[in-house]
């Protein structure tokens, strides 16, 4: 029987030190590996071609997403560019309108100044899309459910059209994570990821990465050019990354619990116009990700009816909610985009996203309860 999800967390890539038999992974920190004279390298050379912990990390990535190959990167950003780096000159990207704020800064800053195409459409809206992609499409980016309105796109759906028109679909699954949600059995050829949200889950520790649903010449292409740009992930990175493993799926139970908790705690204030949460049956996207996730995460946003003085105000006023950008970890945060983002921000001014973590539900009710006022 293959081991389920839990257990895969604990174990994959977390395998006993064959050399000393310590339980826990050791951190392996050379930058360089022994080979002899005249002999190709073994399996591992210099740590910037592959490294030991890293690997490791891999192990447990490709067997969470159900991959047949993981590349771990020094962050979010690196594995972006990553992917987005295999388009050349002429080639179209279509990429959703809300998104992440640094993929939209690469779509419409650097990628432009290569010759590639970037069409930016309604991810949520599949007849948008088909007439995107019909116009022609190298790569299709996805993200579900997307920062920071927590719209839901039909991954299956957006997969059937890039495969379509012979085009790779790549999700950005950050805000899901496996235990949620897993891209690559809904068609995504590729699933991203910020390892620095919920599997590092403590806030402590920066990483990207890759998900390939085959091991093929374009997971050995992207692969190349980590080692060619120097975007591996460093080993104590790595160690810290697979620790959060482990914890995964337990800590991504409780987030959902308590985000729900807080969800329908805000849906009833008068303070507020608009919850974006899409386990909230109003929600537009509900119906589809009651579908393609197993639970509705623990990211969720609010519109204020006093629009930017009153979201400000909310965000200075919580005690419990940390005025901070990032997410996942174990202490909720709070944020105002709009501001936080800068000159690419595509956030209304009214809204404030919260990263919900995990604290007793109860106080953190109280806590939003007391700032709405
Ligand atoms: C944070 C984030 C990124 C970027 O990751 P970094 O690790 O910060 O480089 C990409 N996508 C989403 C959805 C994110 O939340």
């Amino acid at each position: 029987m293959a081991p389920k999800f839990a257990t895969l967390a604990v174990h994959a890539g977390a395998e006993p030190d064959p050399e000393t038999g310590a339980v826990t992974p050791p951190i392996h920190l050379s930058t360089t590996f022994v080979h002899a004279p005249g002999n190709p390298p073994q399996a591992f050379t210099y740590q910037r071609a592959d490294n030991p912990t890293q690997r490791r990390l891999e192990t447990a990535l490709a067997a969470l997403e159900g991959g047949a190959r993981a590349l771990a990167f020094a962050s979010g950003m690196a594995a972006i560019a990553a992917a987005l780096d295999t388009l050349q000159a002429g080639q179209t990207v279509v990429v959703p309108q809300d998104c992440y704020v640094g993929t939209r800064g690469y779509a419409s800053d650097v990628l432009p100044t290569r010759g590639v195409n970037v069409a930016t459409v309604d991810t949520t809206d599949l007849e948008a899309v088909e007439h995107a992609c019909s116009q022609g499409v190298a790569l299709l980016w996805a993200e579900s459910p997307s920062n920071p309105r927590l719209q839901v796109s039909d991954l299956a759906g957006l997969a059937r059209i890039a495969h379509a028109h012979g085009a790779r679909m790549v999700c950005d699954n950050t805000f899901a994570t496996p235990a949620l949600q897993r891209p690559l059995e809904l068609g995504a050829d590729v699933v991203m990821h910020s390892t620095t949200k919920y599997f590092g889950g403590h806030s402590d520790v920066l990483g990207g990465a890759l998900v390939f649903a085959h091991d093929d010449d374009f997971a050995a292409q992207v692969a190349q050019r980590r080692v060619l740009t120097g975007a591996t992930l460093a080993p104590f990175s790595a160690w810290l990354t697979l620790r959060g493993c482990h914890s995964l799926p337990a800590r991504m139970a409780l987030h959902c619990a308590n985000a729900h908790k807080v969800a329908v705690f805000l849906t009833n204030h008068a303070a507020i116009e608009r919850v974006n949460y899409p386990g909230l049956p109003g929600h537009a996207g509900h119906t589809i990700a009651a579908r393609q996730m197993r639970d509705f995460g623990a990211m969720l946003s609010i519109e204020l009816r006093g629009g930017y003085a009153a979201a400000v105000a909310v965000a200075r006023k919580t005690k419990i909610f940390t005025n901070a950008t990032s997410l996942g970890g174990c202490e909720s945060l709070i944020e105002h985009r709009a501001s936080a983002e800068g000159e690419h921000t595509q956030a209304p001014p009214a809204l404030v996203r919260l990263s919900v973590g995990l604290e007793d539900a109860d106080d953190l009710i109280a806590d939003l309860a007391q700032a709405l006022g």
